[in-house]
């Protein structure tokens, strides 16, 4: 199974930033993230057998994690692949902890990541060209209360995304 953790906007925020996305695709080209596909990636783990579920999901129940707010103040295109996102412009300091924490718990239970650190950002453009201009945001409302963990499933028109676990944060 190919597996990722996540936090996801809720539906308005998703609707708002596709919206956008469409928009900014004017300028960019490429292909707009469906709404329901909206994500920002914690940690990545790829293939993973099915047997090793139990552990990645310990994994997950293991990483303590505070309630916050995502602020999405930016937008941008990055060249080296080709993607326009949008996030924070600095990672908020809960959602820093939450990414280091679930892949130091990953990491100790066995599975490989990426040491690329971790870069807050939601992809809303693939196989973007460089935009001359991106439309201003929306005001977004992405209150992160839980982390989700996502089974990819690979198709045609982008992959589809099945949750198979979700980790309540911290309301305090
Ligand atoms: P598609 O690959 O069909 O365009 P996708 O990239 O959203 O869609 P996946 O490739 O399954 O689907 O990736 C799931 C999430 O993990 C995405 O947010 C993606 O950016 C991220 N991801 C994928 N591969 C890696 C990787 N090697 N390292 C870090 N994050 C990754
Ligand atoms: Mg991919």
């Amino acid at each position: 199974m190919r597996l990722f953790f996540a936090l996801w906007p809720p539906r308005q925020a998703a609707a708002a930033l596709h919206v956008w996305a469409n928009e900014a695709s004017r300028e960019a080209h490429g292909r707009v993230t469906r709404a329901e596909t909206i994500h920002l990636t914690l940690a990545f783990l790829g293939e993973v057998d099915e047997e090793a579920l139990p552990s990645v999901i310990g994994a997950g129940r293991g990483t303590g994690g505070k309630a916050h707010t995502l602020p999405i103040e930016q937008a941008r295109w990055w060249k080296h692949n080709r993607i326009v996102w949008a996030g924070p412009n600095e990672t908020p300091a809960p959602l820093a902890s939450l990414a280091v924490e679930l892949k130091r718990n990953l990491l100790e239970a066995g599975f490989e990541l990426e040491t690329r650190p971790f870069a807050a950002h939601v992809t809303l453009i693939r196989k973007a060209c460089e935009p001359r201009g991106l439309p201003p945001l929306p005001a977004i409302d992405w209150p992160a209360a839980e982390f989700v963990l996502v089974r990819s499933v690979p198709s045609r028109e982008g992959s589809s995304y099945e949750t198979i676990g979700r980790f309540a944060l911290d309301q305090k």
